[in-house]
């Protein structure tokens, strides 16, 4: 059994969201670990003492995040050295790479961050890539505080998230993995879909479904904003068998509705896909506000399909920047099919991409008709045989709404993508 400690006063008042919680849990349970309880607590020496000595007390691997610092309230290093019982003695390779860190960005090395050297007696040093603080590895063998005097793990992490996850992938899954494997053998897959609700994912995939998990393939959705991900997974030595099978059901049954299988995001599938196939990709926006256009540069090496795009929220920017006629805003409404469509071929023609999309809508809370209320978005994808329009309807809070919005656009070009590859390689 895994626990996890989190340490942070700004946890407790609610001032930074505590998302390796998440994170960790995600990753461990991905890996077939069984997390059994997560426990926050301020920075003080007697809370992280108290939290650490009863999570030993039941868990064979123990994560304790944050306060590896080198600033007075990071207690971490030195309070579990001491009730481990070792003493902290200074590691010449971790003030080796603290020097080189602050070297490599022609800063000199503040005094105090060599206290990040200082490394409980036996401990493994866990390489950090993006900062100071080494990870540090405790085996407590035997563990005291356990009543079976069985090994434990005691593994800390650093607090901020960009050290803390490419820190656990390179160092603590190898460690896990030889250290601590998971009996039996565990396997996880997730599909993200998008375009159909949970309900409805559900009602085609679980009747499929029924046998293997009846067999013990473990079936969960998880739902997000226009997004539906179905993880499959399953222990023992049946267990690839099981999730094997329920993939390829989950495959046939959702087909086109799933965009990845562990991991990628739309927007990344969306530039990865426009990457193979050479081609690119502006976008014209009016309610999302250049959401989409973030989205897509979110994702490395978008500048190879990504050519630009257009914030246009007002009806003279749209005259103006996209070419669309005053007349067709006057008879129709900013917020129309007939606009979206002008919108997207404004965009595509004037920069010679080989997409566009364009999306205007009412994002609320005013704003609304009754043939029009809010949420009321049009979405229209312009390519070399015109531009298409689509209506759709997403009455939630604005930033809700532009993110659903964005989705939709998205998965428009997937799918076109898609249509556009099967048809150039039949079969
Ligand atoms: P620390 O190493 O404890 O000084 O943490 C450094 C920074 O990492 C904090 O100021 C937070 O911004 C961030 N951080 C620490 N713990 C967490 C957590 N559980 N979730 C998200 N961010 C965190
Ligand atoms: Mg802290």
């Amino acid at each position: 059994m895994v626990e996890i400690i989190n340490t942070g006063s700004e946890l407790l008042i609610g001032r930074t969201l505590n998302t390796h919680q998440q994170w960790l849990c995600r990753r461990l349970s991905d890996l077939g670990y069984t997390v059994g309880r997560q426990t926050a607590v301020p920075d003080t020496a007697d809370a992280i003492a108290q939290a650490t000595t009863e999570s030993l007390s039941r868990a064979e691997l123990v994560i304790v995040t944050g306060g590896l610092g080198p600033t007075s309230d990071d207690l971490t290093r030195d309070r579990i050295a001491a009730l481990v019982g070792v003493p902290l003695v200074e590691d010449p390779a971790v003030v080796a790479h603290i020097e080189a860190f602050f070297t490599a960005r022609k800063r000199v090395t503040p005094a105090r961050t060599r206290v990040q050297a200082q490394v409980p007696q036996g401990a493994r040093v866990l390489t950090n890539s993006h900062g100071t603080a080494p990870g540090l590895a405790l085996k407590i063998s035997p563990n005291p505080f356990h009543r079976d005097r069985t090994t434990s793990w005691l593994i800390l992490l650093p607090g901020p998230p960009r050290e803390l996850r490419p820190m656990f992938d390179t160092e603590v899954v190898p460690l896990l993995q030889h250290e601590l494997p998971v009996a039996g053998g565990y396997l996880a897959t997730t599909f993200k879909t998008t375009g159909l609700g949970e309900s409805l994912v559900e009602e085609r995939v679980a009747d499929p479904l029924a046998q293997l998990v009846h067999a013990g393939l473990e079936l969960g959705y998880c739902a997000r904003v226009s997004e539906v991900e179905v993880r499959l997974a399953a222990r023992g030595a049946d267990g690839p068998r099981l999730v094997e099978t329920a993939a390829r059901i989950v495959q046939e049954t959702l087909g086109p509705l799933i965009f990845s299988q562990n991991g990628n995001d739309l927007e990344t599938v969306v530039v990865r896909t426009l990457t193979r196939l050479r081609r690119t990709l502006v976008v014209a926006e009016s309610c999302t506000g250049g959401l989409l256009g973030h989205r897509i540069t979110n994702v490395p090496g978008a500048s190879a399909v990504f050519l630009g795009g257009w914030i246009t929220y007002s009806n003279a920017a749209k005259v103006r920047d996209l070419g669309v006629p005053p007349a067709t805003i006057d008879a129709d409404g900013a917020v129309s099919e007939a606009v979206a469509n002008e919108m997207a071929a404004g965009a595509r023609r004037t920069s010679g991409a080989d997409y566009a999309l364009a999306i205007t809508g009412i994002a609320g809370p005013s704003g609304g008709s009754e043939a029009k209320p809010v949420g009321t978005a049009f979405v229209a994808l312009a390519t070399s045989a015109g531009a298409k329009a689509r209506r759709v309807l997403h009455p939630y809070d604005r930033e809700t709404f532009k993110f659903a919005t964005s989705q939709y656009a998205l998965d428009m070009l997937r799918r076109e993508l898609l249509r556009e590859t099967r048809e150039e390689s039949p079969g």
